[in-house]
Formats: structure tokens, sequence, C-alpha cells
């Protein structure tokens, strides 16, 4: 499933010039995910539905908070999105800022980005999504230091598909 928002606008407050923190400027936000609805990363009382409202919500609060780089907050909304959503696949952001004071006439200044999350399983060799941060789904399964260790010596990663991963977890129980 494809969810993308587009032409989002914002008046924020980013930049570095005193005009930019203390009139604003205007910003459009664009975003596309790609979303596995059918085999979230983890069991399903973790993975959120994706809807529109939801998305547009955590892009408003991080617009809302003042930052300097529009890099910056790029990859905030990218991580918010991601502590949100554990079943993205891959994610597109674009924000623009329009009219930039850079001393000329500047349409807009852009940054734009694009994530995939899509691994193959180093186990059983099954496509699997993780963003290799601590905001993944593979992050909620309880597995002790020295199984994580073991795991990452085998694999060369610590995260496996949810099914793999459960077994370790299972073992660990059993013990
Ligand atoms: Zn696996
Ligand atoms: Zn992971």
């Amino acid at each position: 499933m494809q969810l993308s928002l587009k032409g989002m606008k914002f008046h924020a407050f980013h930049g570095v010039y005193p005009e930019e923190k203390i009139l604003g400027g205007e910003y459009i936000v664009d975003i596309a995910i790609e979303a596995d609805l059918d085999e979230a990363g983890s069991s399903d009382d973790l993975s959120q539905t994706i809807n529109y409202e939801a998305v547009y919500q955590i892009c408003k609060g991080v617009m809302q908070r003042p930052m300097e780089l529009i890099e910056s907050v790029l990859h905030d909304l990218a991580t918010e999105l991601m502590h949100s959503f554990s079943n993205i696949e891959q994610l597109r952001i674009k924000i623009a800022k329009l009219h930039p004071p850079l001393g000329g006439r500047v349409g807009a200044a852009v940054v734009e980005e694009e994530f995939s999350f899509v691994k193959e399983c180093g186990r059983c060799g099954k496509d699997m999504i993780c963003y290799s941060n601590d905001s993944c789904w593979c992050h909620s399964f309880y597995i002790p230091a020295a199984t994580r260790t073991k795991i990452h010596e085998q694999y060369g990663t610590t995260c496996l598909c949810p099914t793999c991963l459960a077994d370790y977890a299972k073992v660990e129980e059993d013990v």
C-alpha cells in the first residue's frame, strides 16, 4: 500500500536568520509511505495503522518545533514516523522552504530523502523490515545480551525477521 500526502503547507520558524526565527516562513512538505499491511514487522498490537490523519499530525508536530536546518527537520520527521509505525518499507520526504532569505529571488530551498527499510533475514532469507535503530520493532523483543551477541556472531546482525527472533526469545524463556 502506498500512502502519500502532498503539498502540506505550514508556517514555521526554522532557520538561522533572525527574520526566519521571528517572522517565520512558508513550508511545503510531501510525504510518501510504502507500507506492508499484511506483514507488519511485529505482532499486530505494535503496528499502528498508518492513516492520513496520523501522518499529518506527526508532520505538524515536527514542523512546529523550530530547528536551524531543514535537514534536521527531515531527519526528525523520519524518526517520528519510524517510532509511530512499525511496518514502513519505504519512506520519501521532501521539505521545501519557500523564498529563503538568501539575498536574491529564490523560489525554494528543498531537501529530499528516500529511505528503504526492506532487508533479507540472515537466518531464513525471508523479506523483512528493519529500521536499524532503536525505533525498530526488533528492540521490543526480549532477548538477553548474551544471546544477542551470539546472534550477531552467527549472522553479522542482531536483526532477524520476527519469526526467527521469536525463536530465540522462546528458547531463553525455557531455560
Ligand atoms: Zn527469519
Ligand atoms: Zn530491527
